[in-house]
């Protein structure tokens, strides 16, 4: 396991448990130690393999940045202190001032302010762009442009796009293409497989996946990898040794938690879907979702996000959150307790209610994050809190 090279072949669940530890030897734990130390004895008369935590070297960091990019079938990936961290850093690898981003409109909260507030202040120029409008990215695109900037699953509307004829426009015009693919994780998508130059998760979510640690993760090749870890160091976005440890030990667990995650978002969507007190289910695996389709060819798997409209607007909305059991009202995503939130009192909060309905988000809405729970149980749980 500890080639590379073989780790490679192997599949994802085998990777998820042994991709990036060091050589099993006799006596050797099975579980990587934890390193909480922020200083090693360095080698005397030279500079070279300098370890300090916030470098991004340390035992903790490198275990599960091997393992990360063995899941996502990248040359390289770093860790970084929280998702945001991951995106701040891996822009600013790739952009200078006067530079021009295309982002999609259809992003996280924080990400879109990130671009429009942030990177706008350090003068690259973001341009937001509707990724459903025929043309839209060709249309925008300009001779300073250097990036496409998109989320896929959606965050919160679980549309899903397209990579092929966006990652062929970004190639013949030599820009990156940089997907953030947090709602999928690289058991249902692999973005770099379909022509993406750069991805990066929230590892708060499905990866460690259990709602305890905060963390990031930018993938690509080493030597983009590189850079984006020389900002981090800059900026100071490191993870603490003790959550690598943590997301290691999520990570081992990857790919059974998202396959029970796909079943559970797949039965509770298609039993959603006949109830007359909910006015449309979103969820790609349904065969009337708009990116059915796409996410047939591009996905392992539709995902453990979906979303509900409740027939009877906001009010009916919590209403049905106040009645539920075992679902609970938190925000966030992605780990091992289903969760519910309504983006009107979340990510949204800062639209009117018209604005919300013209992004596809409008009251009665649901994000719902489907855990490890049984089905039936979440079934029975949705149901009483519909009566
Ligand atoms: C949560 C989230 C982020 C931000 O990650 P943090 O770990 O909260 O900093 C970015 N993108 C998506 C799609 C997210 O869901």
């Amino acid at each position: 396991m500890s080639s590379t090279r073989r780790t490679r072949t192997l599949a994802l669940p085998t990777l998820a448990v042994h991709a990036g530890e060091p050589a099993h030897d006799v006596d050797s734990p099975v579980a990587t130690p934890l390193y909480q130390s922020v200083s090693f004895v360095q080698e005397i008369g030279t500079s070279d393999g300098l370890l300090y935590p916030r470098y991004g070297n340390t035992p903790n960091a490198e275990v599960v940045q091997k393992k990360l990019a063995a899941l996502d079938r990248a040359e390289a990936a770093v860790v970084t202190s929280s998702g945001m961290g991951a995106t701040a850093c891996a822009l600013m690898a790739l952009l200078r001032p006067g530079d021009h981003l295309l982002a999609s409109r259809d992003i996280y909260g924080g990400t879109q302010r990130l671009l429009t507030e942030e990177l706008t202040s350090l003068g690259i120029d973001v341009t937001l762009v509707d990724p459903f409008e025929a043309r839209g990215w060709r249309k925008r695109m300009r001779k300073e442009t250097r990036a496409v900037y998109i989320e896929s699953p959606v965050n919160p509307t679980c549309r899903v796009l397209d990579l092929k004829p966006l990652s062929y426009l970004t190639h013949e015009s030599g820009l990156a293409l940089v997907v953030d693919s947090t709602f999928a994780s690289p058991i249902n998508l692999r973005p770099l497989e379909h022509g993406a130059d750069v991805v990066i998760h929230s590892a708060t979510k499905f990866l460690n996946g259990h709602h305890d640690v905060m963390g990031g993760a930018v993938l690509g090749t080493a030597s983009y990898v590189e850079e984006v870890r020389q900002k981090m160091i800059m900026w100071g976005q490191v993870p603490d040794p003790f959550a690598c440890w943590m997301l290691e030990r999520g990570l081992k667990t990857l790919d059974v938690r998202v396959k029970r995650q796909n079943e559970n978002a797949l039965r509770i969507a298609q039993w959603c879907a006949e109830r007359k007190e909910i006015r449309a289910v979103h969820y790609p695996g349904l065969e009337d979702h708009p990116d059915h389709e796409v996410a047939v060819d591009q996905m392992d798997g539709f995902g453990g996000m979906l979303a509900l409209e409740l027939s009877g607007g906001g009010r009916a909305a919590d209403r049905f959150v106040r009645k539920l059991r075992i679902i609970r009202h938190a925000p966030s995503l992605g780990g091992v307790d289903s969760l519910v939130s309504e983006p009107r009192y979340t990510s949204h909060t800062h639209l009117t209610s018209e604005e919300r309905a013209r992004m596809g988000v409008p009251d009665g809405f649901l994000r719902l994050s489907v855990g490890l729970e049984d089905a039936a149980d979440l079934i029975a749980d949705i149901e009483h809190a519909l009566h």
